[in-house]
C-alpha cells in the first residue's frame, strides 16, 4: 500500500478543510498531514480578519479546532514557507504540497496622493485591531473626519470599528493596546464611498443592517442616490440581497438624525479622484467625481467634482495575494496560477506535486464557506494524480521535527495552541471578558512551547 505525505502550508480556513476533507477522503493508501503555518496559532484569517465584533463568524474557530483535536493531522506553527521550510524541503519529506497561503495585503488604488501620511490600507488596519503579531501595536487614530473608500464588507467592517464606541468593544478580544488606541480616537464623522449605487454595493445585508444599530452613531444617506435608473429598479426587484438593501437604506432615509456624538456617511455614485494634502504631507481632503448610471447596471462620470475635509483614508478595494519563494505568481491577479488547484507553470503545464486552494488559488473574493468546495476541488486533483508524485528521500515523520529543530525554528503545535488558547481564555476571565487575545509574536510561542 503507497502512503501519501501530503503537506499544506497556510492553516487558514482553506488548509484546515483540505486537511480534513483528505483525512475523510475514500482512498487506497495511508496518509499524513503536515500543516504549516507562518503563525504561532492556527486559523488565519477567522483569527486575523474576521471583525472582533462578529462572534459568531469568529465561532468557526471551534468547528476548526475540532478538526486539528482529532489528533490525525500534525500541526506546525510559526513556521515561514521560503524562509524556515522551503519546496526542495518539501520534496525530500513529502509526495506532495497544497499551497493554502490567502492574501494578507490590500489591492492598490491608482490615485494621487495614495502616499500622503494619514492615507492607510484596510488591510493593515484590520490587522492592526485583529491583534496580528506582525504589525505595530500602535495605530494613529488622529483624525476627527475619516474616509473608507470602498463598498465591500471589509469597507463596513473598517468604518464601524472607526465608528463604534470602544467601550462596545470591550465585550469582544480585542487585545488592550487596540482599546487603548481606539480609546485616544476623537473621530466624529466616517465617510463611506462607492463609486455605484446602492443596487450595486457588493456588501451583504446583514453587514449593513448592523451599522444602523451602532450606539450613539447616526446613519446619513443622501436622497439624490435613490433616483433610481431601470436596471437598479430590476435588480432590487428580482434579487433578495439588493432588495434588502434597499430597504435598509430607505429605512435610514426616515430617521431623525442628530441626537449623536457620531456619524457614518454613505456616499453613493462617487468615483474617488484624490487624497489632497493639506499643504505639511498629510491627508487634509477627500475629491470624488460624482457618477451617475449608464443604464446597463454600470456607471459613468458626470464631470461635477465634489470634495471633503477628512485628515485620514482608508482604501478597502481588496486584498491581493503575496508571491511564495519558487512558486509560480500570477502578478496581475495575485494568485498561485492554477487549473482546478493544480499550479501550472509558465508554459501552461501542471507542476507535479504542486497544488492550491482557498484565497491564494481563486483570488480574494468569498465566505468562509467556500474555502470547503474549493478544497474540495483542489484535493481531488492530489489524491487522483497519484502517479505524478514526488518521491521522497526521507517520509518518515520524524526527520520533518528534527529539519526545524537542526535550523532552530521555535515552531508550535495543536498542544501549543491548546496552552495560548486557556491563556487568552483566562486573561480574559480575569477582568469579566471572554478572552483577550495575545498579540506579541514571541509571547505567543513562549507560551504555546511551555509545556
Ligand atoms: C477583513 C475580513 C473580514 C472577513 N469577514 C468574514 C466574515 O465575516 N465571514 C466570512 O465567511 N468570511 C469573512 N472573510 C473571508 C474569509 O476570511 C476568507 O474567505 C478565508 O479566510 C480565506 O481562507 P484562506 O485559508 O484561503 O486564507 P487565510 O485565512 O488568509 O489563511 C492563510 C494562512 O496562510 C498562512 N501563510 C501565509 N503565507 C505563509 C507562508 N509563507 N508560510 C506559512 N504560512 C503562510 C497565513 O498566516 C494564514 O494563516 C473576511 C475576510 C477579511 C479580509
Amino acid at each position: 500500500m503507497t502512503k501519501l505525505r501530503l503537506a499544506i502550508i497556510g492553516a487558514g480556513p482553506a488548509g484546515i478543510y483540505a486537511a480534513d476533507l483528505a483525512v475523510k477522503a475514500e482512498k487506497n493508501f495511508d496518509l499524513s498531514i503536515d500543516l504549516f503555518d507562518r503563525l504561532p496559532a492556527p486559523y488565519g484569517l477567522v483569527r486575523y480578519g474576521v471583525a472582533p465584533d462578529h462572534p459568531r463568524i469568529k465561532g468557526i474557530i471551534s468547528a476548526l479546532r475540532e478538526v486539528l483535536d482529532r489528533g490525525d493531522i500534525r500541526f506546525f506553527g510559526n513556521v515561514n514557507y521560503g524562509t524556515d521550510i522551503t519546496l526542495e524541503d518539501l520534496k525530500k519529506h513529502y509526495n506532495a504540497v497544497i499551497f493554502a497561503t490567502g492574501s494578507i495585503k490590500d489591492a492598490p488604488l491608482d490615485v494621487p496622493g495614495m502616499d500622503l501620511e494619514g492615507s492607510y490600507g484596510a488591510a493593515d488596519f484590520v490587522s492592526w485591531y485583529d491583534g496580528h503579531p506582525d504589525v505595530p501595536r500602535e495605530w494613529p487614530l488622529t483624525a476627527k473626519e475619516v474616509a473608507v473608500i470602498g463598498n465591500g464588507n471589509v469597507a463596513l467592517d473598517v468604518a464601524r470599528i472607526l465608528a463604534k464606541h470602544p467601550e462596545d468593544l470591550l465585550p469582544t478580544e480585542i487585545p488592550g493596546n487596540v482599546f487603548d488606541g481606539l480609546a485616544t480616537s476623537p473621530v466624529t464623522d466616517v465617510h463611506v464611498f462607492g463609486r455605484r449605487g446602492p443596487a450595486q454595493v457588493k456588501f451583504t445585508p446583514l453587514e449593513l443592517r448592523e451599522l444602523g444599530e451602532i450606539r450613539d452613531v447616526d446613519m446619513i444617506v443622501h436622497d439624490e442616490d435613490f433616483d433610481y435608473d431601470e436596471a437598479s429598479k430590476t435588480a432590487i426587484a428580482t434579487n433578495k440581497q439588493v432588495f434588502v438593501i434597499d430597504k435598509v437604506l430607505n429605512q435610514w432615509r426616515a430617521r431623525e438624525v442628530g441626537q449623536a456624538s457620531r456619524r457614518l456617511h454613505l456616499h453613493f455614485y462617487a468615483k474617488p479622484l484624490e487624497i489632497l494634502d493639506d499643504g505639511t504631507g498629510r491627508v487634509g481632503g477627500f475629491r470624488w467625481e460624482r457618477t451617475e448610471p449608464d443604464g446597463a447596471g454600470g456607471v459613468r462620470g458626470t464631470g461635477e467634482i465634489r470634495e471633503i475635509p477628512v485628515q485620514a483614508v482608508y482604501r478597502a478595494v481588496g486584498y491581493f495575494g503575496s508571491p511564495l519563494v519558487d512558486v509560480p505568481f500570477d502578478e496581475r491577479r495575485g494568485v498561485i496560477p492554477n487549473r482546478e488547484g493544480q499550479v501550472i507553470d509558465d508554459a501552461d503545464e501542471p507542476l507535479n506535486g504542486v497544488y492550491a486552494t482557498g484565497w491564494i488559488k481563486r483570488g480574494p473574493v468569498g465566505l468562509i464557506g467556500h474555502t470547503k468546495s474549493d478544497a474540495m476541488e483542489t484535493l481531488s486533483h492530489v489524491l487522483s494524480d497519484q502517479g505524478n508524485w514526488w518521491t521522497p528521500e526521507e517520509p518518515a515523520e520524524e526527520s520533518v521535527d528534527a529539519l526545524l529543530e537542526a535550523r532552530g525554528v521555535a515552531f508550535t503545535t495543536v498542544d501549543g495552541w491548546h496552552r495560548l488558547d486557556a491563556h487568552e481564555l483566562a486573561l480574559g476571565e480575569a477582568v469579566g471578558r471572554t478572552r483577550i487575545k495575545v498579540v506579541p509574536r514571541d509571547e505567543m510561542t513562549t507560551i504555546s512551547r511551555a509545556g
